[in-house]
């Protein structure tokens, strides 16, 4: 008679494992407690930035874009939208440079800031761009903001141009340097001269535009230029790592508008991208939504700013376009 009474025992004892095993489970599954998030440390992602460089890759299309990254010809923007995010941007308005580097420089719409497109424009107004808004709020002194660009005449600073005010208002302002290596090069330099400030950077990025418009979207040219615009994009990522700032400045990739599949145009050309290594992205959005995720990440209150801003940032949820 001892069998079944060890089985017995034994069936007792595996039911009582069971049972343990299933509230251990149950207890894994559990959500974990949410902390209060002002009494532990953030993590340095989710805090403010001492610098941001956006970096401009004029007329980069988005399916291109994913194409190349696809064939792995575009390693430091993958690497960096690994750490971060990498999003579409899609444009609801002319699909031209001055239209676009304007709404993203700035965060508006052109009704606020006078400029349509490459033919419809005008300065925009005095205090309205990215680079104004932060040297307002961080002291000149104390804070560096510095556009260093691929283009002349759509990104110009002349009497009449969209820049005329702006550069005025910000540290430096070099346009018309063409080449991608110009533009590369020089950012480098500043980036060295300027180290121990806080800064703001927009460095633009021309010759994909150029390229596109010379041989075509699905030109082997136009391939070329962005596996040279990413790599110009890697020596400023490594530049900051032997500076020792790459941990706390965030980096934005953006285009103004896309091209025309197959053609040398971009009259309807509205898919872009951002790619970034900021964390805190959470969701697709447009052109006007880029100047006001750089202010929010800075730390300024965007209820503040007059004229209210179009965009919304990128790193809250949606919310409608104010109309
Ligand atoms: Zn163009």
């Amino acid at each position: 008679m001892k069998q079944p009474r060890g089985r017995a025992v034994l069936a007792l004892s595996l039911a009582l494992l069971l049972s343990l095993l299933l509230v251990f489970a149950l207890g894994c599954l559990a959500p974990t407690p949410i902390t209060n998030p002002t009494t532990s440390p953030a993590p340095t992602a989710t805090a403010p930035p001492r610098n941001i460089i956006l970096i401009g890759w004029d007329g980069a299309q988005r399916n291109h874009v994913k194409e190349s990254l696809s064939r792995g010809e575009l390693p430091n923007l993958k690497k960096l939208s690994s750490e971060g995010a990498l999003v579409a941007i899609d444009i609801y308005r002319v699909t031209d440079t001055k239209a676009g580097w304007t709404q993203i420089l700035t965060g508006y719409e052109p009704e606020v800031t006078g400029v349509f497109s490459n033919g419809r424009y005008q300065p925009i107004p005095r205090g309205y761009t990215v680079f104004e808004r932060l040297e307002e709020f961080f002291g000149a002194r104390d804070f560096v903001t510095a556009a260093v660009i691929g283009k002349k005449a759509n990104l110009g600073a002349d009497p009449g141009e969209p820049y005329y005010n702006t550069k005025n208002g910000m540290d430096v302002f070099i346009n018309g340097l063409n080449d991608d290596e110009k533009v590369g090069s020089k950012a480098l330099e500043l980036l060295e001269q300027y180290k121990d400030k806080p800064f703001f950077f927009f460095i633009h990025f021309a010759e994909v535009d150029a390229r596109g418009h010379a041989f075509g979207e699905n030109s082997k040219e136009y391939d070329d230029t962005l596996i040279s615009a990413d790599g110009w994009t890697g020596n400023i990522v490594q530049k900051l790592k032997e500076l020792n700032l790459y941990d706390k400045t965030l980096i934005y990739i953006t285009a103004d508008h896309g091209f025309d599949e197959g053609l040398q145009s971009h009259t309807d050309a509205p898919y872009v991208f951002l790619a970034t290594n900021d964390p805190m992205v959470v969701r697709r959005g447009q052109r006007a939504d880029i100047t006001p995720t750089i202010l929010d990440r800075f730390g300024l209150d965007l209820s503040k700013i007059e004229p209210p801003l179009d965009g919304h940032p990128l790193t809250r949820p949606y919310e409608a376009p104010r109309w």
